[in-house]
């Protein structure tokens, strides 16, 4: 049997090291718990970063993968097939959207979102919006969108046409629209930029200007959609509708696939040949999406997430009231949850990730300003005790 120190071995010989990974190899998953190679149990709250939205290895997936692949795997988009065009019917039953283009990847999805921006535009508009603190992928334009130098850093000269609005400045936002400008692109809530919420009435403000200066409006609900708020998409909590909105990570609960969505109007501006993917819409990835969506709509399900993100903000407001000196407030929507922290706690929020890792607890530190909370949409009250008992114990020590 590999051990998790054998198998670390191996990787770090072979792999480009993009990843500080921890020194676990993980090797099962069910619910929201994950085994590594040397049997050790964790209690998941990161899902693979907000992906196994139903848990690892939920039997609805699982059979569908199973019965998909046993049929068909691949077949170029030259062709129809079942599981890619049911996937496309439940987005557009189900949102704002008419039209579906479905990739790989949250990256791929906003790809194609903002070439559709620059094409349905048509009159040499090609400028994007975003905003300082997004985070939109790491292909050369999604970095160049997303509004963290972190990110950018030796990767110049980026592609031409991304400006970066300060976070919450509506009067900033339209200083920067100009003739150039086509769509302003961002997330109803920032996940990476450590799960800040963006008010509503600054969205309905982001909205107006859209309108008023024929931008297209554009959310990334890569990490917020596919039932993780509460609601199907965050912004259908908020009153506000986008032009155009993609969405990825939860998608497939664990398979690789993304989806573009818009208006009739909007994806009129894509015909054939102006933009494609070999793999985009693969009927396996695709057959497991079908099932995860049927899953999240299937009655009370989301009902069910909003009381136990209710329950769970609860239980971490409980620890600013507990630990002022390092938490300063809980923040997000459903099951998105950020523990603010203090300059104090921020200084060892890398470190309080790796203890509770180390005690069997997976979470993570995002935006260098909170620890973000993504657990499986399926998360009992008992492991949400069991998580927040095991941290506040972690913030005692300090
Ligand atoms: C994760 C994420 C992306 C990138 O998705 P990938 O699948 O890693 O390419 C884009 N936008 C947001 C908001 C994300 O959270």
């Amino acid at each position: 049997m590999t051990t998790n120190e054998q198998l670390k071995a191996r990787a770090d010989r072979v792999f480009v090291g993009t990843y500080a990974r921890y020194p676990a190899a993980m090797i099962r998953g069910e619910g929201c718990r994950l085994w590594d190679a040397d049997g050790r149990e964790y209690l998941d709250f990161l899902s693979g970063i907000a992906v196994c939205a139903l848990g690892h290895c939920h039997p609805a997936v699982t059979a569908a993968i199973c019965r998909q692949a046993g049929e068909l795997v691949h077949v170029s988009n030259l062709y129809y097939t079942e599981p890619q065009t049911q996937l496309a019917e439940l987005l557009v039953g189900n949102s704002f959207a008419d039209k579906v283009f479905l990739a790989n990847s949250g990256a791929e999805a906003n790809e194609a979102a903002i070439k559709l921006a620059r094409i349905h535009a048509g009159d040499g508009r090609y400028q994007i919006i975003s905003l300082a603190g997004s985070f939109h992928g790491r292909t050369l334009a999604t970095v160049a969108a997303t509004g963290q130098a972190k990110f950018h850093k030796g990767f110049e000269p980026l592609p031409d046409g991304f400006v970066h609005a300060p976070f919450g400045d509506l009067a900033a936002l339209e200083e920067l629209i100009g003739d150039r400008t086509c769509a302003i692109l961002c997330e109803p809530l920032q996940g990476e930029g450590g799960v800040r919420p963006l008010e509503t009435a600054y969205l309905k403000g982001i909205r107006e200007l859209c309108d008023r200066f024929g931008l297209l409006l554009i959310f990334d609900e890569v990490q917020t959609g596919i039932g993780r708020t509460g609601t199907l998409f965050a912004h259908q909590q908020l009153g506000i509708q986008p032009d155009i909105m993609t969405v990825a990570k939860a998608l497939g609960n664990g398979l690789p696939i993304g989806a573009m969505m818009t208006t009739d109007s909007v994806a009129a501006a894509f015909v054939p040949g102006t933009h494609a993917s070999t793999f985009g819409g693969n009927p396996v990835a695709a057959a497991a999406a079908v099932a995860s969506l049927q899953t999240i709509l299937a009655d009370g399900f989301l009902t069910a997430v909003q009381r136990r993100g209710q329950y769970f903000q609860q239980q971490l407001q409980k620890l600013t009231e507990s630990y002022p000196g390092l938490v300063d407030g809980v923040r997000g929507m459903g099951l998105i949850l950020g523990l603010v922290l203090t300059e104090k706690g921020v200084a060892l929020g890398s470190e309080i990730v790796s203890k509770m890792f180390a005690r069997g607890f997976l979470c993570n530190f995002a935006g260098n300003a909170a620890l973000r909370f993504v657990p499986p949409l399926i998360v009992s009250d008992g492991e949400i005790d069991r998580f927040v008992n095991a941290l506040a114990d972690l913030l005692a020590k300090y």
